[in-house]
């Protein structure tokens, strides 16, 4: 067998049987028969409930009269597949006068403007790019560099910097519907973020004072939150998420046929991601001893445990059928902090998180590719006043 675990097996933290889950992760807790609180269900009634109520809220935008502004809804548009494949549907087979909304996230490594091209010659819809990256910057720096919240946390905690990113633009998106009268906001979330993801637009402006503060809230977005807590309900946007709203059709292969068949999809090499990626799972690492795509990855072990014949590939990762996630898990974090601390050679690391990505089932270019953007983690943190050292 392997060496001891520096990231499982100390006394008080122990496994889920099932999942890999630890008991120390935040959000989870597991019982005596080793099985944690998402693989024996516990949430099962909570989750019916917001299901329940995102279908309804989906419902009732379909049915809804035309608005009497310019839109219907503002659709926050990534340029992604799942998002061009929903605003088609939207404008096409909906009907809406639909405003595109696209943040341009300064982390992302192919921008914006470049992915919706395609879309603006081919979709009766409004396009707007919007984008803030001084402030992004400056909450994103704020994140990693202040103590994360107290043990024993809560769900998706170890996730703190890319939902914050998230909720960030996400309030952008609010604030101009808000502006424009706009009654809805359609949003693509991944149907795994239901358990996060707030329906109620107040509460997600809450959320981020309280998580923020209200100091570095108002350097962030001036005084402009403000009136979204104390105005009339029926003056705020709702949200809808379309893709749970019909989570049981989604199938990315007849996206992509579908997508092919409208001339809206191009398959670039290109694909977009996330340059603080590294960082994010530095983050993980530090503060809660898990990799960043832990809860995405054990989301998976537990599908194929499930269900022999499961193939589906989770929403937007795909992981191998079989996958020693606690294994693989221990050995990428220490990797990932031996390069955070400028610790040993640059070509031993490169190699071990080759092997790693490729057990994650990447292919040899693409481990390659994401092991280089790991190499560099220390010069992106200090572009942007992160501080790796403890
Ligand atoms: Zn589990």
């Amino acid at each position: 067998m392997h060496q001891p675990d520096p990231h499982q097996a100390s006394e008080s933290t122990t496994a889920c049987r099932i999942c890999a889950l630890g008991s120390d992760h935040p959000g989870i807790t597991i019982d005596d028969q080793q099985i944690c609180n998402l693989c024996s269900l516990n949430q099962v009634e909570g989750l019916l409930d917001n299901y329940r109520y995102t279908s309804e809220v989906f419902a009732e935008f379909q049915a809804a009269a035309p608005a009497a502004g310019d839109y219907d809804c503002l659709f926050m548009y990534s340029g992604g597949k799942d998002s061009t494949y929903m605003l088609d549907l939207f404008v096409n087979e909906y009907g809406k006068q639909v405003l595109a909304y696209t943040f341009d996230v300064p982390f992302e490594s192919v921008h914006a403007a470049q992915n919706i091209a395609l879309a603006r010659e081919k979709i009766d819809a409004t396009f707007v790019v919007d984008a803030d990256d001084d402030n992004i910057k400056l909450m994103m720096r704020e994140v990693f560099n202040r103590p994360a919240p107290a043990k024993p946390g809560r769900y998706l905690d170890e996730k703190l910097p890319c939902v914050s990113c998230r909720t960030f633009f996400v309030l952008k998106a609010i604030l101009w519907a808000y502006r424009e009268n706009i009654p809805y906001i359609a949003l693509c979330a991944d149907p795994q973020q239901i358990l996060t993801m707030e329906s109620n637009v107040r509460e997600v402006v809450r959320g981020f004072y309280k998580t923020f503060g209200e100091q570095l809230t108002g350097t962030l977005f001036g005084e402009q939150l403000e009136d979204l807590l104390f105005d009339e309900d029926e003056n705020l946007p709702k949200i809808v998420f379309p893709f749970i709203a019909m989570r049981h059709d989604y199938d990315p292969d007849r996206i992509v046929e579908v997508l092919r068949a409208k001339g809206l999809y191009e398959s670039s090499p290109l694909e977009t991601h996330c340059t603080l990626f590294p960082l994010l799972n530095y983050y993980s690492y530090k503060n809660w001893g898990c990799m960043f795509y832990k809860l995405n990855a054990s989301s998976h072990v537990r599908s194929v445990k499930r269900n022999a014949d499961y193939d589906r590939n989770t929403f937007s990762i795909k992981f191998p059928r079989s996958l020693d996630l606690g294994e693989v898990d221990a050995r990428l974090g220490e990797v990932v902090m031996a390069i955070a601390k400028g610790e040993g050679q640059r070509a031993d690391h490169e190699a071990t998180l080759v092997a790693l990505f490729k057990r994650m089932d990447a292919s040899e270019d693409a481990a390659r590719f994401v092991a280089r953007s790991f190499l560099d983690m220390r010069s992106v943190a200090s572009e942007l006043g992160i501080r790796l050292d403890d």
